[in-house]
């Protein structure tokens, strides 16, 4: 998306190597009429996948989920990183092994009232890295019954395998930029 790859290029920063810094528009301040148009570019890529659900992870992938919500007029639900006592009773829960926070796994938690059963879920998430949050996210959709329709992200880092390993099973992913280096 050319819009997005303009942006990255003005406005982000390299940080240590392999962390792309995008605080400006997307992680700290974000920049929602852009998130408005990456929403309508997902809800156009995504036309005939029959969705229902949006699903992402706490906290940077809420603002993104919650504005391509609004184009595909489905509700979204966070996966949660702690199990608080609004969350208390039956989950489906998965570890992610962290890509930001030194690699230390964390686990991620939603309530079994919001994933049913034959449901067509969209992954929507930041970043693409190695695909361990994505893969989290693949093993609550298969706990809940539901279907995985596909998984957008807004970069990824095709340097890294995450790319490669969510394609080799088949998923239908769409990144609206790619960084390959
Ligand atoms: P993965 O699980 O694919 O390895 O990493 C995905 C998660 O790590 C994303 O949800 C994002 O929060 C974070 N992440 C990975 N790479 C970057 C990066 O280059 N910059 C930022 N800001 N976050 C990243």
């Amino acid at each position: 998306m050319k819009l997005l790859e303009e942006r990255i290029r003005k406005d982000g920063k390299i940080k240590g190597g392999d962390v792309l810094k995008v605080d400006s528009f997307l992680n700290h301040q974000m920049d929602v009429e852009l998130f408005a148009r990456m929403g309508e570019e997902w809800a156009r890529l995504y036309a005939g996948e029959g969705v229902n659900k949006i699903l992402t992870i706490e906290a940077s992938g809420i603002g993104i989920a919650c504005v391509a919500a609004q184009a595909f007029r489905v509700p979204v639900v966070f996966a949660k990183k702690s199990k608080t006592k609004n969350i208390a009773g039956d989950v489906y829960t998965a570890q992610v092994e962290s890509f930001t926070q030194g690699k230390r796994p964390y686990p991620i938690f939603v309530s079994k009232e919001f994933l049913h059963p034959g449901e067509r879920v969209l992954l929507i998430d930041d970043f693409l890295a190695n695909g361990n949050a994505a893969l989290g996210a693949i093993e609550l959709i298969d706990q809940a019954g539901a279907q995985l329709a596909g998984m957008g992200f807004i970069i990824e880092k095709a340097f890294q395998q995450g790319g490669g390993i969510l394609r080799d099973r088949g998923i239908h992913i769409e990144s609206l930029a790619m960084i390959d280096s």
